[in-house]
C-alpha cells in the first residue's frame, strides 16, 4: 500500500480541486484474490483479472495511515492528479534531438519525410530502438505522463519491433498503446511485414490476458498516411482492424498534399478511403487531419474516432493550422516525438489556437488534455472491474495512474482556473512523485528505474543512429 498525505486532489474534468486529504494505492497485485496481477519491470505474476484490485485506488478520506499503518507514504501536501496521456508520439525520435547529421534543406513536407524521417526510420536496428524507448517512456514519466500512445516506424527491423519497444515501457513503467505504421513505401513486401507486426503483436497483448495478467502495454493497427497507403495495404489493416478488436492508428492530412493525393490517386477524401473498407471505429486514432473537410469530420464524429492535433509539430512542420479542431468530437493532445510534455504541449494548442482567433479558451483545451485518457479506456477497461470510475480521474476504483505535483502559486488555484494555471503558470518541472498502475515510478524527482544508465545508452545509440543515418 501507498498512501499520499493531505493533498489536494486536483481533477481536470469536470475541474475542481479537494480540500486536503489522504489517498491510498493498492500496489500491483495487492488485495488481489490470488497474486498479483500487473507486469511491470521484471516484476510478473498472476491472479484472475476479474478480481484483481492491485494497481487501483484503494481509500481516499482523512488519516489513512491509522487505518493502513505499514503503507509506505509516497509524499505530503501538493496536488495529485491523474497521469497526463500523449495521444500520439513516435519514439523512434526520441535520440533525434539535436541531431548532428547532414540534412539536405527541405522545400515542402515530403521533402522532409524524405531527407529527414525516412532516412532516420531506415537506421533503426534494435539497440537504437531499445534506447529510444527507454529514453522516451523516461522523459515522459518525468513530465508527468504515464500514458504514451505511439506510432512506430523501422522498416529495416520490423518483426519484433513492437515488443522491443514494449519491453521499454514496461521497464521505465510507462502505460502505452503501440503500433507499427504499415506504409507502401518499402515496396509489397514491407508494407505486408508492417501490418503482420501489427497483429502478431495484438496477439501478443492477447496472450498476456489470456495467462491472466493485465497488460500494462495495449496495440493499436498502425499505418503512415493515405498517400503511403494503397487499395490493398488499407483493405489489409481494415481486416486487421476487424481480426484483432483494435483500432487504427493513421496519420491522414497532416500535409495538404495527403488530401490533395487521396483526391487524385483513389477518388477519395482520406477518411472516405477509410470508411470506405470499415477501418474506422471508435478505438481509432487519426493523426492531425489539418486538411480534412467538414465531410471528413462529420464521418469521424460518427465513428467515434479520435482525432490527435498535435500543435507545435504541425508549426514545426509549417503545414498548418487546424481550423476545424473545435468542430471534432473527440480531439486528443499528442506530441508527434516532439518529448512527451503534455503541460508544454496544451500552452502550444493553446497560444496557437488563440493566434488563429478560434472560438476555443484555455478550459476547452483542458477537456481535450484530459481525453487521452478516454482513448486508454478503450483499450484497457477490459481489465477492470465493471462500471470502475475509468481512467484519468482520482476516485477509489480508478487506475491508479498518478502524479503528485510540487506546486506553490502566487494566486489560488481552483477548479474554475485549473487551466489558465496550466496555460501561464504550472509547468512538468512540478511533477514530484509519480505512480503508473500502483507502481511508484518517480518519487521527490528521482526516477526509482536506473535513468542515469537509460540516458548515458540513449546518447550512446544516438551517435550510432546518426552516424547510421549518414550511411543512408
Ligand atoms: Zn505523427
Amino acid at each position: 500500500m501507498i498512501i499520499f498525505r493531505n493533498m489536494r486532489i486536483l481533477e481536470l474534468e469536470p475541474p475542481s480541486v479537494s480540500e486536503p486529504t489522504d489517498v491510498a494505492v493498492y500496489e500491483p497485485g495487492e488485495g488481489d484474490v490470488a497474486g498479483a496481477g500487473m507486469f511491470i519491470g521484471e516484476a510478473v505474476k498472476t491472479a484472475a483479472i476479474g478480481a484483481a484490485v492491485g494497481g487501483t485506488i484503494a481509500a481516499i478520506g482523512p488519516s489513512l495511515t491509522a487505518r493502513y499503518p505499514t503503507a509506505k507514504v509516497a509524499g505530503e501536501g501538493g496536488y495529485l492528479s491523474a497521469g497526463l496521456v500523449c495521444g500520439h508520439t513516435h519514439l523512434y525520435s526520441a535520440l533525434a534531438r539535436g541531431m548532428l547529421v547532414d540534412i539536405a534543406p527541405s522545400k515542402d513536407f515530403a521533402q522532409l519525410l524524405d531527407h529527414l524521417w525516412w532516412r532516420l526510420d531506415r537506421a533503426i536496428d534494435p539497440a537504437i530502438l531499445r534506447a529510444s524507448a527507454l529514453a522516451g517512456c523516461s522523459d515522459a514519466l518525468k513530465a508527468g505522463v504515464t500514458g504514451v500512445i505511439d506510432h512506430h516506424a523501422g522498416p529495416e527491423c520490423i518483426d519484433g519491433s513492437l515488443t522491443t519497444l514494449r519491453e521499454g515501457f514496461e521497464i521505465v513503467g510507462t502505460r502505452g498503446i503501440l503500433c507499427y505504421e504499415a506504409t507502401d513505401r518499402n515496396g509489397i513486401d514491407g508494407a505486408r511485414a508492417g501490418v503482420a507486426e501489427n497483429v502478431r503483436f495484438a496477439r501478443e497483448v492477447d496472450e498476456v490476458r489470456a495467462s491472466a495478467r493485465k497488460p500494462l502495454v495495449e496495440a493499436a493497427i498502425g499505418a503512415h498516411a493515405s498517400f503511403t497507403v494503397g487499395d490493398d495495404t488499407l483493405s489489409a489493416l481494415a481486416d486487421a482492424v476487424r481480426s484483432t478488436g483494435r483500432g487504427i492508428h493513421i496519420h491522414l492530412a497532416e500535409d495538404k498534399f495527403d488530401a490533395v493525393d487521396a483526391r487524385y490517386r483513389f477518388g477519395a477524401d482520406p477518411i472516405e478511403r477509410l470508411e470506405a473498407v470499415g477501418a474506422l471505429t471508435d478505438k481509432g486514432i487519426i493523426g492531425h487531419g489539418v486538411w480534412l473537410t467538414p465531410s471528413e469530420v462529420e464521418i469521424m464524429n460518427a465513428r467515434g474516432v479520435f482525432l490527435a492535433h498535435n500543435a507545435r509539430s504541425n508549426m514545426n512542420n509549417a503545414v498548418g493550422y487546424n481550423a476545424l479542431l473545435p468542430a471534432f468530437r473527440n480531439v486528443v493532445l499528442g506530441t508527434d516525438g516532439m518529448g512527451a510534455d503534455m503541460l508544454e504541449e496544451f500552452k502550444f494548442a493553446v497560444f496557437r489556437h488563440r493566434e488563429s482567433q478560434g472560438p476555443w479558451w484555455p478550459g476547452d483545451f483542458l477537456k481535450v488534455l484530459h481525453r487521452g485518457n478516454a482513448i486508454l479506456g478503450r483499450y484497457f477497461d477490459q481489465d477492470f472491474a465493471p462500471g470502475y470510475p475509468g481512467f484519468g480521474t482520482v476516485k477509489v476504483g480508478a487506475p491508479a495512474d498518478l502524479v503528485l505535483w510540487d506546486y506553490d502559486p502566487p494566486t489560488p488555484l481552483v477548479g474554475e482556473n485549473i487551466a489558465e494555471h496550466f496555460a501561464f503558470g504550472m509547468s512538468s518541472r512540478a511533477a514530484r512523485t509519480v505512480i503508473v498502475a500502483g507502481s511508484l515510478r518517480i518519487l521527490d524527482h528521482r526516477p526509482l528505474y536506473d535513468d542515469a544508465s537509460i540516458e548515458a545508452e540513449a546518447r550512446e545509440q544516438a551517435s550510432r543512429l546518426w552516424k547510421r543515418m549518414e550511411e543512408r
